[in-house]
């Protein structure tokens, strides 16, 4: 592997989408299409057949000495937050370009064709759903809510596919069959500051965690803020505010399973000085990768929310918003990347993602891995993401030595 080539690819990538206050290419912008466009004329020059699916997934393919056999993936994306990093996705494809033109430089036929992905709309950031492309080949997407999504111009899914040349019609035929790909690889960063705290240049993620959201309305009674005694009263936002302390005590007893839990939004009406609230509605969410631990926390929630109508008068309403699964990724490929690890002698820790990754829609479809590399301080999204050259070669390392495993037996 080059590890200058690498890294000059990564920057080559990042023109595109780059301004000072950092990375932005959101999905299905002509900039983001570029930098897809870009990648692909690069990997024709290595030999490879690219296409595009109906919902903008860039899948290039290097022939294998059995082309019917199932491929071997890899891949990320090239979307971006608004000013966000230069590793966040690019990382991921840059080093599956890399582990190709490695390939390429070895003469090296494998026995399965080898594809990367480049996934479309990996970000929530500008429809407010994230992962599309993904979701979309593991034919996880129910078309019908995507035809409501806009961005902030007003501006609808639908018409930004049509505006990239895509077939927003056509979704459904992005999905895949389980029969096509043997695996999935994905190299990311780790967008957390576990790896660098225990001084680890590997991660090998075992699951995926996933949110459960709560909609809770706490209801009161309005009054002067300045005729009311203290002990008459029955304060919505106060009950709230409990809520929110009990929901910290219910997730840090489950500490030890790595599920959190957020209050992210909180909106108090009437929302004037003088009166006291008489509604408080909270945006909440567990996320976790155990079911368990999650409905635990759920469960303890619940019983906080019970003794606080009570002992504070007030009328409490929980509107479940969604319940996501968590996901656990294939033993078989998690195991050959810690196998890898300890032949090579990389140091490596197994560890658990709490942000979701095209990979997890993956592992629906196909046996899958994820890799992580150090993110500099934890810091992710944002201009001051930084992963340096040495963590960032040797995770493409690994990727490349698990694409040749993998594609070079049948
Ligand atoms: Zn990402």
């Amino acid at each position: 592997m080059d590890a200058a080539r690498l890294v000059r690819t990564l920057n080559n990538l990042n023109r595109f989408g780059y301004a000072d206050a950092g990375m932005t290419r959101l999905a299905y912008s002509p900039v983001e299409r570029q930098a897809v466009a870009y990648f692909s004329g690069l990997c024709e020059r290595e030999g490879m057949t690219v296409r595009y699916d109906p919902c903008g997934n860039l899948i290039a393919r290097r022939e294998g000495r059995h082309p019917e056999l199932p491929v071997v993936a890899m891949g990320s994306h090239l979307d971006t937050v608004v000013r966000g990093g230069r590793y966040d996705g690019a990382l991921g494809v840059a080093a599956a370009l890399e582990v190709v033109r490695s390939l390429n430089d070895r003469r090296l036929t494998t026995d399965h064709p080898v594809e990367i992905i480049v996934f479309a709309c990996e970000e929530s950031s500008r429809f407010g759903v994230s992962t599309i492309g993904s979701k979309a080949m593991a034919g996880l997407l129910d078309k019908s809510s995507l035809a409501v999504l806009k961005d902030r111009a007003g501006l609808t899914l639908a018409e930004a596919f049509s505006q990239c040349g895509l077939d927003f019609d056509g979704i459904g035929r992005c999905a895949r069959g389980k029969e096509e790909i043997k695996a999935f690889f994905e190299l990311h960063i780790e967008q957390g500051p576990i790896l660098e705290n225990e001084g680890k240049p590997i991660g090998i993620v075992t699951g995926i965690a996933a949110p459960t959201r709560y909609e809770v309305t706490v209801w009161g009674r309005a009054s002067h803020s300045g005729t009311t005694p203290m002990n008459g009263r029955r304060d919505a936002f106060l009950g709230a505010a409990e809520i929110s302390l009990g929901l910290e005590a219910a997730a840090k007893t489950d500490v030890a399973y790595g599920t959190v839990a957020t209050v992210g939004a909180c909106e108090v009406k009437p929302g004037a000085m003088n009166v006291i609230p008489d509604t408080a509605e909270l945006k909440l969410e567990i996320r976790g990768t155990s079911v368990e631990s999650k409905s635990r926390v759920s469960e303890r929630l619940f019983e906080v929310i019970r003794k606080i109508e009570k002992t504070r008068g007030l009328a409490i309403t929980v509107k479940e918003l969604s319940d996501e699964l968590p996901t656990t990724l294939d033993g078989e490929t998690t195991e050959s990347l810690c196998r890898l690890c300890e032949r090579e002698g990389v140091s490596y820790l197994r560890m658990t993602s709490g942000a979701g990754h095209d990979a997890m829609n993956m592992a629906r479809l196909c046996p899958t891995g994820l890799v992580f590399v150090p993110s500099h301080a934890g810091i992710s999204h944002c201009r001051d993401e930084y992963t340096s050259a040495e963590q960032i070669v040797s995770g493409a390392s690994l990727l490349e030595l698990a694409v040749r495993k993998w594609a070079c037996s049948s």
